[in-house]
């Protein structure tokens, strides 16, 4: 049920799934490729969903062992998203919450659904007795674009909702704005809207990164590319000569949009770390 994550500057140490493949169908998505670990084809990723509905237990097994170690924290999900909506019928991600409620265990729970709000009565009693952030990826606050580049998966609107419901019930929020798309989205005044808007909704840190072109990224963002963005080919081109973008590149972005959520207070970088405090 649990797999490690062995990456230094991540803030957590365990990733988990509850379930594989992703309903939300987002165009820079790059972990299709786990569905080939099942035996199906990227393809089938946005809709054979496999659920895990011995998730809880499986979990519950792993966290009693006597040498787990409760304060190293566990991300859900990895390679999915656990609210996409099949959750509201399978309630895997629920069952799984209330695992990590019994024990205790340091929580990390990324999604871009505000049906993580029917939860909350577990998130906040999580919130309570262990180490917990709920990190909602929004990486642009254009509706219209949201649309293109994430069909399936909630609005705009009902992201911020969720990061300002979060807030008021006392849960650390963070936000994803990954990934910011070249050209596309990381204008200065894209940028602003975005900083803006999450601060505005009461998040606790934002955390930015460009699209990479990991696994089969790159044909399918190039394809996007071609049908709505065809004056920007070449520049991607130039761009993406590797699967992650032009360092030079990267490195002016990210120094103009880290300036701008520093300005903004949303650099509480260290809350993501503070299990160490926040476990008793
Ligand atoms: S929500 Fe995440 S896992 Fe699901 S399709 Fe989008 S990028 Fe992929």
């Amino acid at each position: 049920m649990l797999h490690p994550v062995i990456v230094w500057f991540l803030p957590f140490r365990w990733g988990t799934n509850t379930y594989r493949g992703c309903e939300y169908n987002c165009v820079y998505c790059n972990a299709r490729y786990t569905h080939e670990y099942l035996g199906l084809g990227t393809k089938e990723f946005s809709h054979k969903i496999i659920v895990k509905d011995n998730a809880a237990e499986a979990l519950d097994k792993e966290c009693s062992r006597p040498n787990w170690n409760k304060l190293k924290t566990v991300n859900l999900s990895t390679v999915t998203d656990p609210y996409q909506p099949a959750e509201s019928e399978f309630k895997i991600t629920r069952s799984v919450l209330e695992v990590f409620l019994k024990h205790h265990n340091a929580l990390l729970l990324t999604t871009k659904s505000d049906l993580v709000l029917r939860d909350l009565d577990l998130v906040t009693e999580i919130g309570k007795t262990g180490f917990l952030n709920v990190v909602i990826t929004l990486p642009t606050v254009d509706e219209g674009l949201r649309h293109k580049i994430e069909p399936n998966a909630p609005s705009v609107e009902r992201r911020l909702k969720t990061i300002q419901q979060l807030h008021q019930a006392g849960i650390k929020t963070g936000v994803t704005a990954i990934p910011l798309l070249p050209l596309i989205s990381d204008d200065a005044a894209s940028v602003e809207s975005l900083v803006k808007a999450v601060s505005e909704a009461g998040a606790d840190y934002m955390i930015v990164d460009l699209l990479n072109f990991r696994g089969e990224t790159r044909n399918r963002f190039m394809g996007f590319i071609n049908a709505n963005y065809p004056e920007l080919r070449t520049e991607y081109e130039r761009l993406y000569k590797a699967d992650y973008c032009d360092k030079d590149y990267s490195k002016q972005v990210r120094k103009q949009v880290n300036a701008l959520i520093k300005k903004a207070k949303l650099d509480n970088y260290e809350l993501m770390f503070s299990y160490r405090k926040s476990v008793r």
